[in-house]
């Protein structure tokens, strides 16, 4: 070759030559990352001696032949991307790396320069920016084989001119000793060899990281703020934390540094414990990272954080109900440990709002069911339902609406008894009982005034389910005379009417009558004999007296109950400790009650033997 060009590489400004082994590559700076070429050299075909082609496919052709290669340690068979596209500035660092050919070398002549590659560097000396350039003062060309000539003018073969400025962007420097692409002159050889492969291999740049394996949270878990391990990957020095929870997706998204996950090293496990919690049925990946490029995702790993209930769905009330406490029912949402019940009305938007444990409201078995006491207003009414468990509030239910229609109060009552003239003065009151009515109000006044008002449940006196007769005997004593009595009834529904009056006239009980005496009589052996009568209606005390041989022996007052009649117990009994002496005695007894003394009975004689 008659006349050869030189390259010359303007940044590498010194040849670092590493002592050479088998191979002769010399290394430059490495990359920093993958490059993506941003390709304008001639879109036009063109009939190449080799056939037709355009200059920027074969530039493509160069960058995919050291792709083919691999760069680094572990060689990146990805290291080239590229795309045709128009270059407005060849020579600038402006985050483009172009392929382009120019008349000037950068607004400088060229020279004998056939092609330079312009770098910019990151702080650590990889490389992060390059621009190629040709020389469009040259004829270039495309083939195989020893290099050409025309008229004595050598035609460049763009091919491995390509390769060559490539080579120094994968950080490769020139081969001085060996047959390479990278030899520092234009010369014969056409493509990549063994040297140029070797100095390939050895660029200290690392592929994007493999993936990463991920290692817990997984199934249920207890908390919401779970810290997530996965195995370190060597040369990653990022990790992208992807949880997908209940929720939303992508509830965290978020970048870790191999240090701040513990696994600096790229050995054993990384861990970091986000500050976004994760909610109910969640997933999560992980995905790495270097200056080279993203390394594929690890994951999804399942796993179940604690949930807030979700929301509940309403049965009833709905439509009309014809009571002011409607029963309320819905159907149980999983893991709901409380409900809130709100219930507005035409009066009180908020007229209950009342939380309930899910057992109380008897959930378990699917359905949920309160009796809220508090009444609603008549007309329109809508409720909801809020469910909670201690991983917080879940959404409000829809609202169901109803209207409320009351059923009429309680009828009026209708009075039995007493009536007329009756005999004592704490009678008892007797009343038909009304349909629907759950109190009774009684109300007496005598001749002082009003005697007795009092409230009854229907149950109390003895008509809990609305018919038959009701009564009650207040222990309240009238003053003997004229009375009056009225009763009103009640219900959740309201007031019923009054009753009307009923009059009676109550009248002094008359003391009681004369004790009929039975025993003892005649001769007795038994010397604390029982004393047996005949009972006397009304009465409430006897008073029993004893003589015997010696006088008066027994003289004592028993009430009724002692004797064993106090109520319609046909004979009356005692018997006295008092051990009587020999010989005749007789006895008589005297009955009393709150209207005064009866006369004494007539005496019945006995003798002890
Ligand atoms: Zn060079």
């Amino acid at each position: 070759m008659g006349s050869r060009v030189v390259y010359r590489l303007i940044i590498i400004a010194v040849v670092l030559l590493v002592p050479h082994t088998a191979a002769g590559y010399v290394l430059g700076p490495p990359p920093a990352g993958r490059m993506l070429m941003t390709i304008d050299v001639d879109p036009l075909p063109y009939p190449y001696i080799g056939g037709t082609t355009t200059a920027d496919f074969i530039v493509a052709a160069a960058l995919l032949d050291w792709n083919s290669v691999g760069v680094g340690w572990r060689p990146d068979f990805n290291f080239f991307s590229y795309r045709f596209a128009p270059v407005a500035q060849s020579c600038a660092r402006d985050g483009v790396n172009a392929v382009t050919t120019r008349y000037t070398k950068c607004g400088f002549f060229w020279g004998d320069t056939i092609a330079v590659t312009i770098s910019s560097f990151d702080g650590n000396g990889r490389r992060v920016e390059a621009d190629i350039i040709g020389n469009a003062n040259l004829w270039w060309d495309y083939y195989d084989g020893p290099a050409r000539y025309l008229f004595g003018v050598v035609l460049y073969d763009i091919y491995r001119v390509a390769a060559h400025e490539a080579g120094h962007i994968i950080g490769l420097d020139h081969e001085w000793t060996g047959s390479a692409i990278m030899a520092e002159r234009y010369n014969d050889v056409d493509s990549i060899q063994a040297d140029d492969v070797a100095g390939a291999h050895a660029v200290a740049f690392p592929p994007p990281p493999a993936a990463s394996t991920l290692v817990k949270p997984s199934g249920s878990i207890a908390t919401a703020w779970p810290t997530y391990v996965w195995y370190a990957v060597a040369d990653s020095t990022h990790y992208y934390l992807w949880v997908d929870d209940s929720t939303t997706n992508k509830k965290i998204g978020r970048w870790y540094t191999a240090a701040e996950a513990q696994c600096p090293t790229g050995m054993g496990w990384c861990s970091a414990t986000a500050e976004t919690g994760a909610t109910g049925d969640s997933r999560w990946w992980i995905q790495t990272w270097n200056p080279a490029g993203y390394g594929p995702w690890a994951g999804p790993l399942a796993f179940r954080a604690p949930a807030p209930p979700g929301h509940a769905e309403l049965v009833s009330p709905s439509g009309t109900v014809n009571t002011v406490t409607p029963t309320y029912r819905w159907t149980a949402v999983p893991e709901a440990t409380w409900y809130r019940l709100w219930v507005g009305d035409g009066g009180d938007p908020a007229r209950i709002t009342q939380w309930y444990r899910a057992a109380d409201a008897g959930c378990g078995s699917g359905s949920c069911v309160v009796i809220p006491t508090t009444s609603l207003a008549a007309g329109p009414a809508r409720w909801w339902i809020q469910g909670w468990n201690d991983a917080g509030y879940g959404p409000w239910s829809s609202g169901l609406s109803f209207t409320v229609v009351p059923p009429p109060p309680p009828g009026h009552a209708t009075l039995a008894s007493p009536s007329g003239t009756i005999v004592g003065l704490s009678p008892t009151y007797t009343w038909n009982a009304v349909p629907g009515a759950t109190w009774y109000y009684l109300w007496v006044n005598d001749t002082m005034g009003n005697r007795i008002m009092q409230w009854y449940r229907a149950a109390d006196a003895g008509c809990p389910d609305g018919v038959g007769t009701c009564s009650v005997t207040p222990s309240t004593a009238l003053a003997p005379g004229p009375a009056q009595w009225w009763i009103q009834t009640w219900s959740p529904n309201g007031h019923g009417p009054w009753s009307l009056a009923m009059t009676f006239v109550a009248t002094t009980p008359p003391p009681p009558g004369r004790a009929t005496l039975f025993s003892p009589t005649g001769a007795i052996v038994a010397r604390t004999p029982t004393y047996t009568w005949i009972s006397v209606p009304g009465a409430t005390w006897y008073y029993l007296w004893v003589n015997d041989s010696s006088g008066t022996r027994i003289a004592q007052w028993y009430p009724a109950a002692d004797a064993g009649c106090a109520g319609n117990t046909p004979n009356c009994s005692i018997t006295p400790p008092t051990i009587l002496a020999s010989g005749a005695a007789q006895w008589w007894i005297q009955a009393w009650n709150p209207s005064g003394y009866g006369p004494w009975s007539t005496a019945l004689e006995f003798a002890i033997r």
